[in-house]
């Protein structure tokens, strides 16, 4: 039984970059849980009377067209944001959308050798134009995109496991969102909701997750902390570590057809996840594998590997970047 989730057909494209629409920027907060040495910002959006209003659902992304232009002289191009809110918005009514923009900031690091010295500070032009936004300013937005990475119709019919590394949180804010603060009341499905990070200052939405496990005994919140040690880190250092460590746990879990997986976060986050599924025979759920590969240990599968000849399932939703 394999199970697939239907999937909500949902509108895409309806502002494009060349017709963006403009919202005004009505919150812009720091979400991380303390003092911390990255800037990740919860940024919400007024999109009133725009063809946008009431068209976004958790799970997709809308596009940030910064103002300027790049070295080359041509404008800067759009950068996309996943939804961090659920499909009834910040304001219940679907107008104002959010999002969780960390700055990008470090030194400059060249491509090309021959730039070898050149080490100044390098901005990432539109994360830190979106977290310099301030509330009652101009944004132009184009969307939605994106059309797999959603829930389900039937939230009851399935049970999940989200995993999340920094800013790859943002859906499943929204998601959990749905799931537990519903007009229809909290789903009793199994959550289990896995959020890596390399500081427990860097946790993000931390109050929200503590407030639903504390209220829902189905959801379950594991934090996942690499660069720590102590009582928090005591189960494994990255996310594919710690699911290896709890396996035994949660192989019922993991191996029931009901279980849907979502994976949001730093590109190549996957990699450890399906060398780890495939090493415990967990991976036919959630994966398959090309003939190129049979015979192949999981464990050795290059991140070329998993990338070209590992594709997910239905019961797989991958969105990293
Ligand atoms: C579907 C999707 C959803 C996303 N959701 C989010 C989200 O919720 N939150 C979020 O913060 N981001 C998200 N992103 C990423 C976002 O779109 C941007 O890529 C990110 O904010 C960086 O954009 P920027 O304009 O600030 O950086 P840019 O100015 O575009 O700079 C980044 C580019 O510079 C290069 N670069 C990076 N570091 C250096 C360096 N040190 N020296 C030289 N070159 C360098 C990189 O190769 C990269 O191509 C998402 C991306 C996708 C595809």
């Amino acid at each position: 039984m394999t199970n697939d989730p239907k999937i909500p057909d949902v509108q895409m494209h309806l502002a494009t970059p060349a017709e963006p629409v403009t919202g005004t920027i009505v919150l812009s907060e720091l979400c991380t849980k303390g003092k911390s040495s990255s800037f990740v910002r919860h940024v919400s959006i007024d999109l009133s009377g725009t063809p946008l209003e009431g068209n976004f659902w958790a799970g997709q992304s809308f596009g940030i067209i910064p103002p300027g232009e790049d070295e080359k002289g041509r404008p800067h191009k759009v950068r996309l944001y996943s939804v961090a809110s659920p499909r009834w918005g910040e304001d219940g009514q679907g107008k104002v959308i959010s999002t969780t923009p960390k700055r990008l900031i470090d030194e400059y690091s060249p491509a090309d050798e021959e730039e070898d010295d050149r080490h100044e500070l390098f901005l990432g032009v539109c994360s830190n134009y979106l977290c310099d936004l301030k509330p009652g300013d101009k944004v132009k937005v184009t969307g939605p995109s994106g059309k797999r990475f959603l829930l389900p119709t039937d939230h009851e019919a399935h049970d999940y496991l989200f995993l999340a590394t920094g800013t790859g949180i943002a859906p499943f804010r929204g998601m959990c969102m749905e799931l537990f603060e519903g007009k229809n009341g909290p789903c009793k499905s199994q959550v289990h909701l896995v959020m890596g990070a390399p500081y427990s200052t860097d946790l993000l939405y931390d109050d929200l997750f503590e407030r639903l496990e504390k209220d829902h005994p189905n959801f379950h919140y594991h934090r996942v902390i690499s660069r720590e040690t102590g009582p928090v880190n005591a189960k494994g250092r990255y996310v594919h570590h710690y699911l290896d460590n709890q396996i035994q746990q949660h192989r019922d879990f993991l191996a029931n057809p009901r279980t849907l997986m979502y994976i949001c976060g730093l590109a190549g986050m996957q990699v450890g996840i399906f060398q780890m599924l495939g090493a415990n025979q967990l991976g036919e759920n959630y994966f398959t594998v090309h003939e190129e590969l049979e015979g192949i240990d999981p464990k050795d599968w290059t991140d070329q590997q998993i990338k070209r000849r590992v594709r997910p399932t239905r019961r797989c939703m991958l969105e990293v970047y």
